[in-house]
């Protein structure tokens, strides 16, 4: 199919998307790799009259290293945080999961601002942003506020983010020494949305697992979700694979996971134990989590 009729405006910069936003309100939409805002519109599930193309916004992509913390521009691509080596050293989880974001020629034109908006319960980075404890810069008319990945991802498709607002950009602590991390997802075809994803990260205090332990899952009937009750489960304790089954059945209760098209939900809740179970084998093996020697 395609596409109702719409207008085309170039934003010239962010204080002007803005400007455009606030103008065409709920007829217009911002549009940055396409790759998931025009099949939307190509099956008329979006019909914006007004798409504000931000593809040529200066500074708004692009990858620095502050104090410890990395900052990526919203319209930076998937490739492009794939080729960082900054992204390799400082957020290795990151790294690991993007491999698993459809294929080559979307992570071309996708980008982490878009994925973020977009808010797909089935897509990777939400789950990767909630265990790397991401923090979300927004502008809009009334200036500039930071919104954590937790409180943020709402519902299906649904975000913290007003309608006039600029994902501006993404802050994610670098990874420290003492950290562990895994990710793994169950897709029915390498490239496909995950019917069920899991990221974690463990930080270390001597043997023990510290009380910093975060545990992301996604593939879920609403958004991506932190299992906190396996989070306390493992906190304090040491990292053994019985531990380790323990918080991978207490996640897969603990979230929200439906019924649909792809899966009943007891078989989704199976492959979401499956999903943990094996990101903390990852993170379990130093080798494999942090790219150090044991
Ligand atoms: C065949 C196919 C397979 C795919 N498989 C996967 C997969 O396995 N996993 C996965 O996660 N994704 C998958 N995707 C989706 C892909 O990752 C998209 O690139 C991503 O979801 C959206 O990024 P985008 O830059 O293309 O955003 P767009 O499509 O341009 O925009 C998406 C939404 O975000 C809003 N938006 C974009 N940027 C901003 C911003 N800076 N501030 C505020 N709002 C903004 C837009 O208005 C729109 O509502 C797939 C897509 C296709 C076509």
């Amino acid at each position: 199919m395609k596409p109702a009729p719409f207008q085309y405006v170039a934003a010239k910069s962010v204080d002007d998307a803005i400007a455009l936003l606030s103008k065409y309100g709920a007829d217009a939409k911002l549009i940055a790799g396409g790759q998931s805002l025009v099949p939307m519109m190509n099956f008329r599930l979006a019909r914006p009259e007004w798409l504000i193309d931000i593809n040529r916004i200066d500074g708004l992509a692009g990858i620095t290293q502050q104090n410890g913390m990395l900052r990526i521009g919203s319209l930076t691509r998937y490739s492009e945080l794939e080729a960082s080596e900054a992204v390799q050293r400082g957020v290795p989880l990151l790294r690991q999961m993007l491999p698993h974001i459809a294929h080559e020629a979307i992570r071309n034109r996708g980008t982490i601002g878009g994925s973020i908006c977009h808010a797909d319960p089935a897509a990777e980075m939400p789950v990767a942003m909630l265990a790397l404890d991401a923090t979300f810069e927004l502008r809009g008319p009334s200036g500039a506020r930071r919104v954590a990945a937790d409180d943020f991802f709402l519902g299906q498709m649904t975000t913290g983010i007003e309608a006039d607002e600029v994902l501006v950009a993404i802050k994610i602590p670098e990874t420290k020494n003492d950290e562990r991390h895994g990710f793994s997802e169950f897709a029915r075809r390498r490239g496909d949305f995950a019917l069920a994803s899991a990221a974690v990260v463990l930080r270390f205090n001597g043997g023990m697992i510290s009380d910093h332990v975060r545990i992301a899952v996604g593939g879920l009937s609403e958004r991506a979700e932190r299992a906190r009750k396996a989070e306390a489960l493992l906190a304090g304790k040491t990292l053994t694979p019985t531990l380790i089954e323990e918080a991978a059945h207490t996640a897969s209760g603990e979230v929200q996971a439906g019924q649909d098209l792809h899966a009943t939900e007891a078989y989704r809740r199976s492959l979401i134990a499956t999903q943990v179970k094996q990101a903390l084998a990852v993170a379990a093996d130093r080798t494999s989590s942090t790219g150090a020697k044991k």
